[in-house]
């Protein structure tokens, strides 16, 4: 199914919301969590992203909802076609609260803002980097990926959200089965402090991040 819906602030902007799973809540779920990082997005980066979202003769910017076809299942989101399609891993999202799927949700778009500022991942130095997550004396080894990570990453948290949020619940709720190649529900989460010490090492590994 789909819906399409209007992001309202700086510049106004369409978006088109679709389900490719059985979820009959999915689509008026991402509509609401889309429209909250909406209005947690800086005006001028709604504006920057509305125009780079407008510029496309082709197609309507499209978040959706899919079970994951992709090898790894890892991945909760993804964002392609240059910022005009971002993807939410169904399966793991489902299992997530509002606050933790709206943190991917944000982290996605804000590789869609990158990509709206021409920082795509060949564009995007080290002084494009602010230094609020690591310091960046420590990346300056960083692979391409990391930096495009770790940016996207800083400017999630500039929009006010904290990129480690995400992570740190999947390490206290979620169990990896690796075996069908997916995540599912532990009983009873594991305590918080021991589980943020992993939860900020895998975030740091997924910077690349070498010393
Ligand atoms: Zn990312």
């Amino acid at each position: 199914m789909t819906i399409e819906v209007n992001l309202n602030g700086a510049h106004p902007v369409s978006v088109r919301i679709e389900s490719r799973i059985f979820d009959p809540a999915a689509e008026r779920r991402i509509e609401s969590l889309l429209k909250s990082v909406w209005s947690h997005i800086h005006p001028n980066d709604q504006i920057a992203i509305a125009r780079h979202w407008n510029n496309s003769q082709t197609s309507m910017p499209k978040v959706a909802a899919a079970d994951p076809w992709w090898d790894d299942f890892w991945t909760d989101g993804m964002c392609e076609d240059e910022g005009r399609l971002i993807w939410l891993n169904w399966t793991t999202n489902r299992l997530m609260p509002d606050d933790v799927v709206e943190a991917t949700l944000a982290h996605e778009m804000a590789h869609t803002w990158q990509w709206a500022i021409g920082k795509d991942r060949f564009a995007l130095t080290n002084d494009d980097l602010a230094g609020t997550i690591i310091a960046i004396k420590y990346f300056k080894r960083a692979s391409v990926v990391g930096r495009v990570e770790l940016h996207a990453d800083e400017t999630i948290l500039r929009w006010g959200y904290d990129p480690l949020h995400s992570v740190l619940w999947k390490e206290r709720h979620l169990k990896p089965s690796a075996k069908d190649k997916k995540w599912t529900l532990r009983k009873k989460p594991l305590q918080v402090e021991r589980s943020r010490k992993r939860a900020s090492k895998k975030q740091t590994d997924a910077y690349y991040l070498k010393d």
